[in-house]
């Protein structure tokens, strides 16, 4: 079976190949297509389409931005979507992308600033040189922890210090759901609820939350991940069928940050099947459903 990726991440967020080495991956993997979905950034996208280019790789255009969640018993407190096939020079994406970026600027000096009340010295700087790129996220802290020896790995990193309401957790702002659906679409993507089994939800309140997320505009779920077992993967499915929503699939590859995950194969049982690609492309926005999103900025 032909086999895709389309979740990945480069040096341009907090993975560790850099856009060409990613193309380069896949195509060494035989990936029939791989998507470069980088946190809030597009910045790695054209390097990796060039990359595919020489190659005859195909590489489809993506990201991976944060929403809230929806204020609701059950309801997890924040999402990721991914927004596949889009045109990374569309304007109004830009400036959504850079109120992400703001928010991370704004809140990595604070994080700093928790580690100092804790009595770790740690500066921006040096936590600025483990990223590769302009985004600077919690695992380029947990790379900066790991080199002063202070946790054995960047799991325990996230354990101790990093995560959601451990000691220099600081949250940061997201985009509402709806706003960052339509952000996205805008810019002509199809946009997917990513890795839906984190949520750990159940399939009934799974449902619920892809019912908030469609009227929302979603498009489409990913099915098919790394920490998806198969019997979960063939109930999103069918939860998918029913409500009408595309289905995607990839591996969430960051290279050395998550050395258990390769690409395209996840934990070594992932397939995204290639016929999928048809189904997402059809989802794409046409230029008038686009042109017809009003954004709120
Ligand atoms: P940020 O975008 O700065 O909030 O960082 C979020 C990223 O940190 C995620 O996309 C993952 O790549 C990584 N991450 C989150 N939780 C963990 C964890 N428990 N262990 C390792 N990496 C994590
Ligand atoms: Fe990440
Ligand atoms: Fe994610
Ligand atoms: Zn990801």
């Amino acid at each position: 079976m032909d086999i895709i990726d389309l979740h990945t991440h480069s040096t341009a967020s907090d993975g560790s190949l850099t856009p060409t080495q990613l193309v380069e991956a896949a195509w060494r993997a035989g990936l029939k297509a791989v998507a470069i979905t980088d946190h809030d950034t597009v910045e790695g996208v054209a390097e990796a389409l060039t990359a595919g280019q020489a190659l005859g790789q195909v590489v489809v255009p993506g990201v991976e931005i944060s929403l809230q969640g929806y204020e609701a018993q059950g309801m997890p407190a924040s999402m990721h979507l991914l927004g596949l096939f889009l045109d990374p020079g569309q304007p109004d994406l830009a400036a959504g992308l850079e109120r992400l970026q703001r928010a991370r600027a704004e809140r990595n000096p604070q994080i700093v600033a928790k580690f100092n009340a804790l009595g770790i010295p740690l500066t921006l700087e040096e936590v600025k040189a483990f990223a590769g790129g302009e985004l600077i996220g919690r695992p380029h802290f947990a790379q900066a922890l790991l080199a002063r020896k202070l946790v054995a790995n960047r799991g325990e990193a996230f354990a101790r210090y990093l995560a959601a309401g451990k000691a220099a957790y600081v949250p940061k702002w997201r985009f509402p759901p709806a706003e960052g659906i339509a952000l996205l679409k805008q810019a002509g993507a199809v946009t997917v609820l990513a890795h839906p089994g984190l949520f750990k939800l159940g399939l009934a309140g799974l449902e619920a939350l892809l019912l908030r997320l469609i009227d929302d505009g979603l498009d489409g779920v990913e099915a098919y991940y790394s920490e998806h077992d198969p019997a979960f993967t063939r109930a999103v499915l069918g939860l998918a069928a029913r409500l009408r929503l595309v289905v995607s699939g990839g591996s969430d590859f960051h290279g050395d940050p998550k050395p258990d995950i390769a690409l395209g194969l996840g934990r070594g049982n992932l397939r995204v099947p290639a016929s999928l690609l048809a189904g997402l492309k059809d989802r794409k926005p046409g230029p008038a459903r686009a042109r017809s999103i009003a954004l709120p900025y």
